[in-house]
């Protein structure tokens, strides 16, 4: 197991044993140091001058052992372990009163993320959705609970979005090098994209009794953009329903939050920069329960003759989607989060009020692919963003007038 967080640093949580005892003998000093001069002062009824230096000691003491806690406070780095899954890193962190907690938790979270990875990674050739694009044309495959839930939810985000985004873009996905075989050095011929578009419709996946089939030979499934935050909210079930309040779940940048790190704070979590992935444009202080997920055009890429072209396909045109950088959504689920970051990114600024509308209750972030940067936010999102200093200017309210 990883014992390095990712690429969140959190801070501010009661931290680990040895910097416990340190903060609390470092107190314990201050305070016998203070006590001591209380003493004297009683021992001694000074006036005048030495009263002054003695009240002023006593303050100096005072003021030292607050400093103290409140470094210990601020400072201190939050439990967290780390481990890959789903060909990317996952974190477990947990909040003040947890830490002897958080190695069974991500043992746990681990077995979830797992029993999702073996029903629905497209890199697993022994998986349930591996089998549907095997049986495509011959059979209907059964699908576990879960794994049909995540089908059928997937599904409900391609007729939200009029197919913007489409579980059967799996063939194109291959066919740009995203999935098990690596990209070639050339893009694909017109011709060839042409021929894979044509196993790509949603409306043809047929859902009976708990079994999927595809009917044309050729046509695959691809729940890359939906599972990962299907797995976060199982993982998230599973930690309250243990009792542990608060803690935070990353998984490849779905997020989902409980409690806080520590009392009087709120989980931050900070937005990459799509053009820059070393920085962030912003943070954001999440309520409990809150989930947050993000499709950026830098988190997987080909590049082809100094060309960049993202994992997100448009199933219109069988190209890699352009003119979106970076989108994140907030909402009340990692689920949700995760479906409608992947939609929004294809249809972009321009078709995301529409999607807004008819979409379960979220708020977004949108980076439109153009310079300068432009962060476009709906209301809610701006109430708990708070962007860098040098690109305050460069927030837009998104109001379904404002484009
Ligand atoms: P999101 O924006 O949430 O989703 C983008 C992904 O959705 C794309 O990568 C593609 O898979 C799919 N997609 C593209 N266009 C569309 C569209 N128009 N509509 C709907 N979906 C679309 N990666 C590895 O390298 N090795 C692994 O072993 C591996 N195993 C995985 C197992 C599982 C169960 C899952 C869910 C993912 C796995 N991945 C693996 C990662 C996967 O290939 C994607 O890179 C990843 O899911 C992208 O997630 P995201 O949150 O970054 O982007
Ligand atoms: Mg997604």
């Amino acid at each position: 197991m990883l014992k390095n967080p990712s690429n969140l640093s959190f801070r501010g949580a009661a931290g680990d044993e040895e910097s416990r005892k340190s903060f609390v003998s470092r107190a314990r000093f201050l305070a016998s140091l203070g006590m001591a001069a209380i003493t004297k002062v009683f021992q001694y009824p000074a006036r005048g001058l030495h009263l002054w230096i003695i009240g002023a000691a006593i303050m100096g003491c005072l003021l030292l052992a607050l400093g103290s806690a409140a470094r210990f406070l601020l400072r201190t780095e939050l439990p967290s372990r780390s481990l890959r899954s789903m060909g990317g890193l996952a974190t477990v962190t947990v909040g003040a009163g947890y830490s002897e907690r958080v190695d069974p938790l991500t043992a746990q979270v681990r077995g979830i993320f797992e029993r999702v990875e073996q029903e629905l990674s497209t890199y697993r050739s022994d998986s349930a959705i591996s089998l549907l694009a095997e049986k495509a044309g011959v059979d209907p495959v059964a699908f576990s609970e879960d794994a049909w839930r995540v089908l059928k939810l997937a599904l409900r985000f391609d007729e939200l979005s009029d197919g913007a985004s489409d579980v059967t873009v799996a063939p194109l996905v291959k066919l740009w090098g995203f999935g098990r075989t690596p990209a070639s050095a050339s893009l694909p011929s017109e011709e060839a994209i042409r021929e894979q578009l044509k196993f790509v419709d949603y409306r043809r996946v047929i859902l009976k009794d708990r079994t999927a089939f595809l009917p044309v030979k050729g046509m695959a499934v691809d729940l890359g953009g939906i599972a990962k935050g299907y797995a976060v909210d199982r993982a998230f079930d599973f930690c309250r329903s243990v009792g542990v309040e608060n803690f935070l779940i990353d998984l490849s940048g779905n997020i989902r939050v409980s409690g806080r790190p520590q009392w009087g704070k709120k989980w931050q979590i900070g937005v990459r920069n799509p053009f820059d992935r070393s920085s962030i444009i912003g943070k954001i202080a999440m309520r409990s329960g809150l989930a947050l997920a993000t499709s950026g055009s830098y988190e997987r890429f080909v590049e082809v003759m100094g060309q960049r072209y993202s994992h997100i396909i448009n199933p219109r045109t069988g190209f890699p989607v352009t003119g979106t950088a970076g989108v994140t959504v907030l909402c009340g689920d990692a689920t949700t989060a995760d479906g409608l970051s992947t939609s929004l990114f294809v249809v972009g600024l321009k078709g995301c009020s529409k999607l807004l509308q008819k979409a379960p209750p979220a708020d977004v972030l949108i980076v439109p692919d153009k310079y300068p940067i432009e962060i476009w936010l709906t209301r809610g999102f701006a109430e708990v963003f708070v962007p860098i200093p040098d690109l305050s200017n460069a927030v837009r309210i998104l109001t379904p007038t404002s484009l």
